[in-house]
C-alpha cells in the first residue's frame, strides 16, 4: 500500500507502525526509520538508539534544523524565557547516540517494499517505521484564514518564527488595541495552552502599559473579556 504526502501528513499524532519481523540487513543491523523530529519522534529515536546500544540502526527524518518546543513558548511570549532557550538542534542525537539525522521531508511510504521516499529523491529502507509528524492545518477549514494569512494572524501552534512574530505583534499593539484569541474546540494537543497564552499576553501587555505610562504618561486599563463557546465563542469567519 502506498501513502501519498497528503494522506501521510493527515495521519496526525504519533503512530508506531509495527510491521513485519525485522530483517537483518547487510550491515547486520535492523533498521528503524523515524519520521518527524518533534518531541515524539526525537524521543523515540533517542531511546531506541540508546537502549539498543548501537545494535539498531536509527534514522530520523526531519526537515527543519532547529526544533522549537511549544512547551515553554508561552513563557517566551511573557518575557520569562528567551527564544534560544526553547530551541533544539539535532547535532546531539547524531554525535551522542549515533542517529542518522536526515533533514528532508518524507513524501511517501511503500509498506510493501518497506521504503520511505524523501522529497530530495532519496529512498530509505526500514524494518520498523515510526510516524510522528505531529498535526497540521486543514487549509480552508476556517473561512478567511489560510496558511497565507499566518504572518498576518500568527497562530504560533508551531513554535519558532510564529511565536516570535506573535510576540512582536503584541509588543507593537497600539493603546486601546484589542487582542483576540480563539481557543480551538477539544480535543487538541494542549488543553492548558490557550489559558497560558492569554495569561502571558496579559502579563506582557500589563508590563508594556506600565512602561508606556512611565514614558508617555498614558493612562490605560488592561481588560479581558471571555466569550464562552456556549455563548457563541467560536470562530466562523475571519476578515
Ligand atoms: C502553545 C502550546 C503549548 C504547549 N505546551 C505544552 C506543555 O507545556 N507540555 C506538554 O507536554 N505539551 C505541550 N504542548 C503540546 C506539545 O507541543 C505537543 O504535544 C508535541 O509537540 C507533540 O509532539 P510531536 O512530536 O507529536 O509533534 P510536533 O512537535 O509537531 O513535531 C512533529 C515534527 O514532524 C515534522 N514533520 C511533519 N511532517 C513531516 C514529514 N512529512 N517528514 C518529516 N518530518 C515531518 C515536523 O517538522 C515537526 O518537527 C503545547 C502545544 C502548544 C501549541
Amino acid at each position: 500500500m502506498k501513502l501519498d504526502r497528503r494522506n501521510f501528513i493527515g495521519t496526525g499524532a504519533a503512530i508506531a507502525a509495527a510491521m513485519a519481523a525485522p530483517t537483518v540487513m547487510a550491515s547486520g543491523k535492523p533498521r528503524v526509520v523515524v519520521v518527524g523530529g518533534g518531541a515524539g519522534g526525537a524521543t523515540a529515536a533517542r531511546y531506541i538508539a540508546k537502549d539498543s546500544k548501537g545494535a539498531i540502526d536509527v534514522t530520523l527524518v526531519e526537515p527543519t534544523r532547529n526544533y522549537y518546543t511549544c512547551f515553554f513558548s508561552n513563557l517566551y511570549i511573557g518575557g520569562f524565557r528567551s527564544l534560544d532557550s526553547i530551541g533544539h538542534s539535532y547535532g546531539n542525537l547524531a554525535t551522542e547516540y549515533g542517529i542518522n539525522v536526515v533533514h528532508d521531508w518524507a513524501v511517501g511510504i511503500d509498506r510493501g517494499s518497506k521504503t520511505v521516499s524523501l522529497a530530495g529523491g532519496a529512498t530509505l529502507n526500514y524494518d520498523r517505521l515510526i510516524l510522528s509528524p505531529g498535526i497540521d492545518f486543514i487549509d480552508g477549514s476556517v473561512e478567511g484564514w489560510s496558511i497565507n494569512a499566518q504572518n498576518k494572524m500568527p497562530h504560533a501552534y508551531k513554535a519558532g518564527s510564529q511565536t516570535e512574530l506573535l510576540k512582536a505583534q503584541i509588543e507593537a499593539m497600539p493603546q486601546g488595541g484589542v487582542f483576540a484569541m480563539v481557543a480551538p474546540p477539544n480535543p487538541y494537543r494542549c488543553p492548558p495552552g490557550p489559558y497560558e497564552r492569554v495569561s502571558m499576553t496579559a502579563h506582557l501587555l500589563k508590563r508594556q502599559i506600565q512602561q508606556q505610562k512611565l514614558l508617555w504618561q498614558i493612562q490605560s486599563q488592561n481588560s479581558q473579556k471571555w466569550v464562552y463557546s456556549k455563548k457563541g465563542g467560536e470562530i466562523i469567519i475571519l476578515e
